[in-house]
């Protein structure tokens, strides 16, 4: 899942308005922010296989350290500890940053096929392969994200016109980036291109939902 994952970053933003949406944003994609590095050092593996899903073009062979039940856990354990204690120091925003790190499992188990370990590769792996019809995985997607948009809408005032349209377009923005991402063509086989491209647009998009949420209160 990739736009989709955002939904938890603006439901969670709608239950704690201290927590920054920007931060959030990169917590729900924290462990793929870790998993491009670890793959291009070798940690973790991925292949390019064309057409692997209707929607995806590769093949998760190995990523016990990113994407598996128990790290999810343990990542959120880490950011809950340094939101507690080192960053923000309170507690109710450090439970929802560690929730929005745990999230990523769990919004990747519907699309996913069966490559999320449990706990270590030989673990079970699951996944129920919604990538295979793309044209369901965008619908989930969207309706995700379209239902985290009218939560944070609800939940939070405009200060300036940017306030009042920008978060809405910016998530119309995010459902078409999706196109292309799910029905366009494959990016072509090299692993430093396809990651500097995934960081580059997760920190963009965190830039983007940081600075509009500022224009809400
Ligand atoms: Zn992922």
């Amino acid at each position: 899942m990739f736009v989709g994952h955002y939904a938890a970053s603006l439901a969670l933003k709608s239950f704690e308005k201290r927590a920054s949406l920007g931060i959030l944003f990169l917590a729900v994609q924290f462990v793929d922010i870790l998993f491009f590095p670890f793959v291009l050092l070798g940690i973790e593996r991925m292949n390019v296989v064309e057409n692997f899903t209707q929607s995806t073009h590769f093949e998760l062979e190995y990523m016990p350290y990113t994407h598996s039940l128990l790290a999810g856990v343990l990542w959120a354990a880490l950011a809950y500890t340094l939101f507690r204690w080192v960053f923000v120091k309170n507690g109710s925003v450090a439970i929802v940053i560690a929730l929005a790190v745990f999230s990523h499992w769990l919004f990747d188990l519907p699309v996913h096929t069966p490559d999320l370990p449990l706990w270590s590769d030989a673990s079970p792996k699951l996944g129920f392969g919604l990538w295979n019809n793309a044209v369901a995985t965008y619908i989930l997607e969207a309706g995700l994200l379209l239902l985290a948009l009218w939560m944070y809408l609800r939940s939070t005032k405009a200060a300036t016109a940017a306030g009042k349209y920008g978060m809405s377009v910016f998530v119309a923005v995010l459902l078409l980036v999706n196109i292309s991402n799910l029905f366009g063509a494959p990016m072509g086989d090299s692993k430093p291109a396809l990651a500097i491209a995934a960081l580059s647009s997760y920190f963009l998009f965190a830039a983007v939902a940081f600075w509009l949420d500022r224009k809400r209160s």
